[in-house]
């Protein structure tokens, strides 16, 4: 079953909306390697991990970092892939915390390794986390991630009474596997005090996953709260995305809804770009185009080549993504940066 009638049934976007907006955001991918397998992100038995001597050094990383933050960007997230499976992570994130002109530093993270990597990434600085949680249950999480929840869980009580300043929950919408778990996940979030982030299905790995059947939209997330509780908009917003923030009167609870596709103005918030594992400028998780800096960063690090690169990445950033418009991946999430 495809989503076509779906998406049909929505307004089309004008693809002449303008940036209009400041982009200074980074999200970089440290490796394209995962412990767990998503359903919508991974094939279970997937083992073409992109080979380890294409994957960018930390120096490399780093180098692009100066770059970025000459050309404006403050705001830097690691991801994957699995980002604290890569080993040496710690040290690295401390030197990203560290480069001159890097205002904030974020991970996003599945939280397996947090009940050991919590405490040294707060030791090194670290303030902000972005905790993937798709269920509650025990069950469910393993179905729908083929992980297991203990740890995770651990590592999120962890790192909250580690005093992280800043922690978020994210739970990917998938209609029929998770649709159950949405009221015990913010009820959860509530009781800890940490925001969660109800994110559409988006086709980015695997556009098979994005059916009818497995696409659940945002704004039924919000009727089903709004029939236990009263959502008020957060004002000011969180964060610098394009997630909607409200807070529900009688739990207290903050939730985020990150409409990647039924938001049609979803892209007009977009202040990001990301670096895959592999080394290249990605201006738009849902445009094929990507900008190659590995030629400047190998046999050694060419400052004005790597500058150039960059600056036609980011002025090739296009105006909003391609989701909507049959879409097919050309290579997964891990490898791209999530
Ligand atoms: N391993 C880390 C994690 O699990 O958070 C970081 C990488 S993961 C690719 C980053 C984010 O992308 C997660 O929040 C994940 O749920 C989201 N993601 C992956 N595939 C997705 C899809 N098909 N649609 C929407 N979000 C997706």
């Amino acid at each position: 079953m495809s989503l076509a009638p779906v998406l049909q049934s929505l307004p089309a976007v004008s693809h002449s909306t303008p940036l209009g907006r400041a982009v200074d955001y980074l999200r970089i991918s440290v490796t394209d390697r995962c412990n767990e397998r998503c359903l919508y992100c991974l094939p279970e038995h997937f083992q073409k991990w992109t080979p380890r001597e294409e994957i960018l050094s930390y120096e490399e990383i780093l180098a692009v970092v100066e770059v970025a933050v000459a050309r404006g960007f403050k705001h830097f997230r690691v991801t994957g892939g699995e980002p604290l499976i890569r080993k040496d992570i710690v040290p690295f994130i401390a030197a990203l915390i560290r480069a001159s002109g890097v205002e904030t530093v974020q991970i996003t993270t599945n939280g397996t390794q947090l009940p050991l990597l919590a405490g040294p990434l707060r030791n090194v600085g670290l303030n902000r986390l972005n905790i993937s949680l798709d269920a509650l249950d025990a069950g469910r999480y393993s179905e729908i991630t083929r992980g297991s929840l203990g740890p995770v869980l651990a590592g999120i009580r962890m790192a909250k009474s580690l005093g992280f300043e800043s922690i978020k929950l994210n739970t990917v919408l998938i209609r029929h596997k998770n649709e159950d778990q949405i009221w015990p996940l913010v009820e959860f979030a509530a009781s800890l005090q940490i925001p969660i982030r109800f994110i559409e299905l988006m086709p980015v790995s695997l556009s098979e996953m994005l059916t009818e059947e497995n696409f659940l939209p945002v704004s039924e997330v919000m009727s089903l709260l709004s029939a236990r509780d009263t959502l008020e908009p957060l004002e000011p917003k969180l964060g610098h995305g394009p997630a909607k923030y409200f807070r529900l009167r009688k739990t207290g609870a903050i939730v985020g809804f990150i409409g990647a596709l039924t938001d049609l103005h979803f892209c007009e918030a977009c202040n990001k770009v990301r670096l895959t594992a592999d080394g290249k400028l990605r201006p738009c998780l849902g445009n094929h185009g990507e900008f190659d800096l590995k030629p400047a960063l190998r046999p050694s690090l060419n400052r004005e080549a790597l500058r150039a690169a960059f600056d036609q990445g980011l002025a090739e950033k296009p105006p909003e993504h391609v989701f909507r418009n049959n879409w097919q991946p050309q290579r997964i999430m891990t490898a791209i940066g999530g």
